[in-house]
């Protein structure tokens, strides 16, 4: 695989590791056994490479003394240059297979390298405070799409992921505050996703700010359940409104569907949404339905699309 497909700082460190297993390959005649663990340590030592990359200024690959790009620096003004898209995913209302709501996900047009995933710079967005801007237009643009939609007879729903770091501050319930009444967005149409681990690590502070973020009429998901190591006790008594079960529980082939049923029947009693995330296969989708989730999201219904494509799918166009 070449370096060049791995160009981002993270991304960099991946090629490293693919560079030294593949030169591991061509000089050894190692096992399959050997060859699979010699894997496993390049993959563990992936952490360590990665906080290497990201502490680099510039990073170079390999002989090709190639200047790749340098996030921490590149991100400042990407907002203003319009190199950051909010692309959006389609999500299913399971009982109809309709659309009835999308999620909101950033994404880097960089001028150079094409487009760069959230996994590679949302990390250092929120490191170096970009994240306020960044997270800031990724609200505009959801509550502007969702007018827009609104206005055209199309009441789809619509999510926007905000970091633990926008949350504590007090100026994003003014903000939000604003959105809704120059939007005029109904309530319950605009929904603020936060991770299970951002509410696990504060559950009281936390709870307070999901309680101000409902009474400005906003929808609030526990994305990523699944991952956070929360109870059940500990989530029964949070503000939400939503929770999106992960995918990794939805892909797990041996997932005990029964104990996520019990999760799930739990948290509808109490009125809040369920969403399966990650949904690739029919299997899966049959996991979704016997877990009587409420929507679904996944590569099965569609992939993060730029607003003009989901237009053309929502109008039916495409
Ligand atoms: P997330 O909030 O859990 O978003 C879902 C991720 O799963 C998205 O990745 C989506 O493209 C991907 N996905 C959807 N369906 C499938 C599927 O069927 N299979 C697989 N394998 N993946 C699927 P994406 O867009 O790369 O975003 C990654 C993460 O970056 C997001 O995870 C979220 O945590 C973060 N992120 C994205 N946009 C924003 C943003 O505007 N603000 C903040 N704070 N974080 C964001
Ligand atoms: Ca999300
Ligand atoms: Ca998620």
């Amino acid at each position: 695989m070449s370096p060049r497909c791995f160009r981002s700082a993270g991304n960099w460190a991946v090629a490293r590791v693919l560079q030294a297993v593949g030169g591991l390959y061509a000089q050894t005649t190692l096992g399959r056994e050997d060859r699979i663990f010699s894997f496993a340590r390049c993959t563990m030592n992936h952490a360590l490479l990665l906080r290497i990359a990201d502490s680099s200024p510039n990073v170079l690959i390999g002989d090709t003394k190639e200047i790749v790009v340098n996030i921490e620096a590149e991100l400042v003004g990407a907002v203003e240059r319009h190199e950051i898209e909010a692309y959006f995913q389609p999500q299913i209302d399971v009982a109809t297979g309709t659309i009835i709501g999308v999620e909101a996900l950033a994404r880097w047009r960089h001028p150079v390298e094409g487009l760069i995933a959230p996994n590679d710079f949302i990390p250092v967005a929120e490191s170096t405070g970009l994240i306020h801007e960044i997270g800031a237009f990724m609200l505009e643009e959801g509550c502007r799409n969702a007018a827009r939609w609104h206005r055209d007879g199309l009441a789809v729903h619509v999510s926007v992921n905000v970091s633990a770091l926008q949350l504590a501050t007090p100026d994003v319930f003014d903000t939000l505050h604003r959105l809704m009444a120059e939007y005029k967005l109904p309530a319950g149409t605009l929904t603020i996703e936060i991770t299970e681990s951002q509410v696990i690590s504060d559950l009281a502070g936390v709870a307070e700010r999901l309680e101000r973020l409902r009474a400005i009429g906003l929808g609030v998901s526990l994305d990523d359940f699944g991952t956070g190591h929360s109870s059940l006790s500990q989530l029964r008594d949070l503000p939400i409104t939503e929770l999106k079960i992960d995918k990794s529980l939805i892909q797990q082939n041996e997932t005990n569907g029964a104990l996520i049923s019990v999760a799930v029947a739990l948290l509808q009693e109490r009125g809040v949404r369920v969403v399966a995330e990650g949904v690739e296969t029919l299997e899966q989708l049959e996991l979704v339905q016997r877990i009587r989730a409420d929507r679904a999201q996944g590569y099965l219904f569609g992939k993060p699309l730029p607003v003009d494509e989901l237009d053309g799918v929502l109008t039916g166009t495409k």
